[in-house]
């Protein structure tokens, strides 16, 4: 008589409930990986501060109707000026500028979100 499995009296780790948009699954595609990699050997440079780049960021955040591929609306950021427009973002400081601005694709660069 085969015993038991007692592996299937475990309890499993319940699946984390994240929501899952298009966005985040996108952010960890390998294609936005590669282009997001290729876009820093391009442009190094935070363009808030200058610091090494750790980042790709939309100028127009997508979740707003910026161009998620268009290499128009990416820029470099570092870690501490990505906080910072994301804080921005979030509080709608920065998508507020964004609108002041004619809806152009690109706004004026180095706002008001550099990290220091
Ligand atoms: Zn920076």
């Amino acid at each position: 008589m085969p015993s038991m499995n007692k592996r299937s009296r475990r309890t499993k780790p319940k699946p984390t409930k994240r929501k899952a948009n298009h966005n985040t699954s996108v952010y960890h595609s390998m294609d936005w990986r590669k282009h997001s990699k290729q876009y820093r050997l391009d442009n190094p440079q935070c363009v808030g501060c200058g610091a090494k780049a750790r980042c790709v960021d939309h100028i127009i955040p997508v979740r707003i109707g910026g161009s998620f591929w268009d290499i128009r609306n990416h820029q470099s950021l570092c870690n501490g000026c990505h906080a910072k427009k994301s804080s921005d973002e979030s509080r709608d400081i920065y998508i507020n500028s964004v609108k002041n601005i004619d809806q152009e694709l690109i706004p004026h660069r180095g706002a008001s979100w550099k990290c220091n």
